[in-house]
């Protein structure tokens, strides 16, 4: 109705106007961006006859690389050429509108634009959306949490996951309710453009900043900055795939920055001859990781200023867009961007974009002081923080998942114990910070009372499961009940184990769980067997890793066995643990173990034999 009423108004311009019009837009190089603006959109033909990708080129490097790529004869994927024919990912928001006036499923590649809102069309897992969340660095409020639970109870499935970026999902969102979610989401300053999709996925920080006494430095005002600078920063969408970007403070907890793209280590310098303008504490830039193509980001050479970190990442993301592939979706991961070029010619790229001022510092990882322990169950339980008198607790969430009522609860505790914060981890739990010595004992009654716990054994604290089969489509198994199921296991048979463990399940190749970098890692999928009737049978089942880890133990897990039944899963780990417990050497942790001894041998200490389905791997 408005374009056509301005189309009626501008009609009155001539021939002769309009070819001026044209001539000095043409001439003053204005003509695209004026596509971007609707009142004079409507005036000029050359721009009418624009589809959106041409006119946003000029100022988007994704559109731009497409064209490259289309230049060069190379065929776009589906993805590419629907992010292309919009223009912009986001503007999808409309076609949302009418989805879910008409309670509409999306089909074919609207279902990809829609995760740019955040919003996924889970079938045929479940017939509904899930709502990835956006909450830079994990912290959230007391008054962001409780809003959260309301959500979930009106328009949801009444429950949350906590995700393995610090983040928050909400699924069972029936087609007509999507925007009633988004914009009660926006209503509590949730943000979550960008969530999915090509685009950069939370930015997270370690859990602990700002209260950790070993931290170098708080990376939580670093990750807030950065979210908003994404957020406001529409060339920073569409990228070639998605995009992760972490900070660690060099806390006790873990933010497994080295699994991201972009991963900033704070580091201190040793000699004061290095000091950068000054600077003792710098970030190392690492690039690249991405362990469910078993790699992790590696050291590039390069320290940067905290106060530049922002400007990089941009940069960077500004290279990657424009050198990503954007014909092969299995390949269009930064690494691989990474392996074309390597570190030094990658960073020349990305150095085109830096801003006047802001430098790459070369300063070798041996000039810098060794990154102090990570304490891998911080994360859980009673711990002091660096102010004096108060206390962080680790409240255990089994894979992930927390009631309403659970949500409220925590909230509660949160602003009645603590300050009114509530911080997720990659570790799939919360931490509730601020809490003064004198209130530790009634925190814990409070907690029990949500049916939650502060305390739990080394194989629960470490458990991490992705969605699974009753969420994901991609998914071969149940993975949260089969975590369950591994943990009640373990602790029936063995009880408690003197040391952390990780125990990571993942449903699929995407790797969400990161079942490389578990101490046992297991990946689903589907295992033949002969069912009761003498048939054969296909029937959810895992592949088995071992040996995994991150950090300074950081490893790709090896190997063990493939097409595990799920239904021996538990007892396959527990005879694992138990070859552990038997053969480690004083002090070793399960990739110790794992390293002095061959497959072969892990496998005789497991005795497969008296399983019917696996596939032991012989190899040595
Ligand atoms: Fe889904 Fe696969 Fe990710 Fe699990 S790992 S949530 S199955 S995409």
């Amino acid at each position: 109705m408005y374009s056509e009423s301005r189309g009626d108004r501008l009609s009155d311009f001539s021939d002769e106007q309009k070819n001026y019009l044209q001539g000095f837009a043409a001439g003053s190089g204005i003509g695209l961006s004026l596509a971007q603006l609707p009142t004079w959109a409507a005036t000029l033909d050359i721009v009418q006859t624009k589809k959106p990708h041409d006119a946003g080129e000029d100022r988007d490097p994704n559109l731009a690389a497409q064209s490259r790529h289309l230049a060069e004869g190379k065929k776009l994927p589906a993805e590419e050429t629907a992010k292309r024919d919009i223009g912009h990912g986001l503007d999808v928001w409309n076609r949302m509108l009418e989805h879910a006036k008409d309670a509409r499923f999306p089909k074919g590649t609207d279902v990809f634009l829609f995760k740019f809102q955040g919003m996924f069309y889970v079938a045929p897992a479940q017939d509904s959306f899930m709502c990835r969340l956006r909450i830079a660095g994990g912290v959230m409020s007391s008054h962001q949490l409780r809003g959260v639970a309301q959500i979930a109870d009106e328009f949801a499935g009444g429950y949350a996951d906590i995700t393995t970026r610090a983040n928050l999902q909400l699924r069972e969102i029936k087609p007509q309710h999507t925007i009633d979610v988004l914009m009660g989401l926006h209503d509590l300053g949730i943000i979550n453009r960008g969530s999915g999709a090509d685009n950069i996925r939370n930015v997270t920080s370690s859990p602990t900043a700002g209260i950790d006494p070993q931290e170098l430095i708080d990376t939580l005002p670093l990750a807030r900055k950065l979210h908003h600078h994404i957020l406001n920063h529409r060339d920073m969408y569409g990228l070639p795939r998605k995009f992760n970007i972490a900070f660690d403070g060099a806390g006790r907890v873990s933010a497994l920055e080295d699994t991201n793209d972009i991963g900033f280590t704070a580091m201190k310098i040793r000699d004061p001859a290095d000091f950068i303008s000054g600077e003792q504490i710098v970030f190392r830039l690492t690039l690249g990781g991405i362990t469910g193509h078993k790699d992790f980001a590696r050291d590039t050479g390069y320290a940067i200023l905290p106060k530049d970190t922002i400007a990089v990442s941009h940069a960077i993301v500004r290279a990657f867009a424009e050198h990503g592939d954007r014909t092969d979706r299995r390949k269009a991961r930064l690494k691989y961007v990474l392996d074309r070029t390597g570190f030094d010619g990658f960073i020349r790229e990305a150095e085109k974009h830096l801003p006047t001022g802001v430098k790459l510092h070369s300063l070798a990882v041996d000039r810098c002081e060794v990154r102090p322990a990570f304490d891998k169950l911080g994360h859980v339980g009673f711990h002091p923080q660096k102010q004096p008198g108060l206390n962080y607790v680790g409240v255990v969430v089994p894979v992930g998942r927390l009631t309403t009522e659970q949500m409220r609860g925590i909230a509660k505790i949160a602003d009645q114990f603590g300050s009114g914060t509530i911080r997720l981890t990659v570790w799939q739990n919360l931490l509730i910070s601020d809490i003064a010595d004198a209130e530790a004992d009634r925190v814990r009654e409070e907690i029990e009372a949500l049916g939650l716990h502060h305390r739990a054994t080394s194989f629960r604290a470490g458990l991490v499961a992705c969605t699974g089969a009753a969420g994901c489509k991609f998914a071969n198994a149940h993975t949260k009940i089969h975590a369950m199921e591994v943990a009640e296991h373990l602790e029936r048979s063995i009880g408690e184990l003197d040391v952390p463990i990780n125990i990571h399940l993942t449903g699929c190749h995407h790797s969400c769980a990161q079942h490389y970098i578990g101490d046992i890692g297991l990946i689903a999928t589907k295992v033949q067997v002969t069912n009761t009737a003498g048939e054969d049978d296909m029937v959810e089942g895992y592949h088995v890793f071992i040996g995994g880890g991150y950090g300074d133990d950081k490893a790709i897990g090896r190997e063990l066995l493939r097409n595990v039944v799920a239904v021996d899963v538990p007892r396959y780990v527990e005879r694992l643990v138990r070859a552990y417990l038997t053969h480690r050497h004083s002090g070793e942790g399960v990739r110790g173990f794992v390293l002095r001894h061959t497959t072969k041998a892990i496998l005789e200490f497991i005795d497969t034999d008296t399983f019917s389905t696996s596939t032991p791997l012989s190899a040595s």
